[in-house]
């Protein structure tokens, strides 16, 4: 296995390209205990971090622009970026601990194809879209259709993503992130919930999203229980529908971490919740882009 630590997107592209099992990684975390678990290695494994754009975290007055292999941990410590995206910044803070998150990126959160990948169903709610590189040149995706099933993406052997972008979020706007594990850290979601929710000025909700994670082969949206709640105060009657649309998206496995039952009944749950603190969120939101 060799290593390559190319310095341009245009350089990790050709390196892809040219050899057929090359394969890219940022932080690690996921790749080497897969290979150190039994996983052919790659002939040539490309380090994204020497890449500029790749480890950047920026803005201007339309987007947020995460570079793919930017560490997790910048989510977290950017006040900017966490006071505007607290669903996002949380989630990120959810990954493994102080050190995984040192190296871990959103674009391998993703690009690792789990179904439990914390970061993904709160970028999905914040309509993030990833920037994918390869030979023919650059593509735009939303975050929703990358991954197509457990460990597969959309991406050719010869592509890799190299940033996210996130529109800002306008004012009245709140989201969050919520996983239930079975340990109180260093677990992998039985459930996770991300929830974005933006008012109209009369304090009902606007516009609603909400995405699972863990509870089918990829991240799902929960289309029935936005639409529910559009024109509401998320009352009860509304949680409870919301509540209901959650658990039965679920098309979850049934393994020693949480068996079928299980996993439906704590959707709902978390469901509920994450869309009461994004509301809670939303209402503080009032002004600041
Ligand atoms: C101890 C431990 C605890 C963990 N806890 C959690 C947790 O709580 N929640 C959670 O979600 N995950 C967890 N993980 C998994 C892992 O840390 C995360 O998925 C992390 O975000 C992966 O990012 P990475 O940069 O390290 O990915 P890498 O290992 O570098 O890459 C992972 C995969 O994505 C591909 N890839 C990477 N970057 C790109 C790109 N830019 N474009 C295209 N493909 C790309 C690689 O080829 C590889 O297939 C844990 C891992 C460990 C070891």
């Amino acid at each position: 296995m060799k290593y390559a630590a190319p310095s341009s997107v245009e350089e990790a592209t050709s390196l892809l390209s040219s050899s057929p099992s090359a394969q890219v990684f940022a932080g690690a975390t996921d790749i080497v205990p897969q290979i150190h678990g039994g996983r052919q290695a790659p002939e040539v494994l490309v380090d994204l971090k020497k890449i500029d754009e790749l480890v950047s975290l920026t803005s201007d007055d339309k987007k947020w622009t995460v570079g793919a292999a930017t560490p997790t941990v910048e989510l977290t410590e950017n006040q900017a970026f966490s006071q505007e995206f607290p669903g996002i910044s949380e989630a990120a803070g959810l990954i493994g601990s102080d050190q995984i998150q040192s190296r871990s990126s959103l674009g391998g959160n993703l690009c690792n194809g789990s179904p439990a990948a914390d970061s993904v169903p709160a970028m999905m709610v914040n309509g993030t879209r990833a920037l994918i590189a390869g030979p023919k040149g650059n593509r735009l995706v939303d975050v929703s259709e990358v991954v197509t099933g457990p460990g597969q993406t959309c991406l050719d052997s010869d592509e890799f993503v190299v940033e996210f972008e996130i529109d800002r979020a306008p004012s009245l706007t709140g989201d969050a992130y919520l996983r239930m594990i079975p340990r109180t850290e260093m677990d992998i979601a039985v459930v996770g919930a991300g929830a974005r929710v933006t008012l109209a000025e009369d304090g009902t909700i606007a516009a609603a999203a909400l995405a699972l994670g863990a509870v089918a082969p990829t991240v799902v949206r929960v289309t029935a229980a936005e639409e529910a709640l559009i024109g509401t105060t998320a009352d009860e009657d509304t949680l409870a529908v919301v509540a209901a649309a959650a658990s039965a998206v679920c098309n979850p496995i049934d393994d020693k971490r949480g068996t079928i039952a299980y996993r439906e009944q704590v959707a709902g749950v978390l469901a509920k919740r994450a869309v009461l603190i994004a509301m809670e969120r939303a209402q503080q939101r009032n002004g600041d882009v």
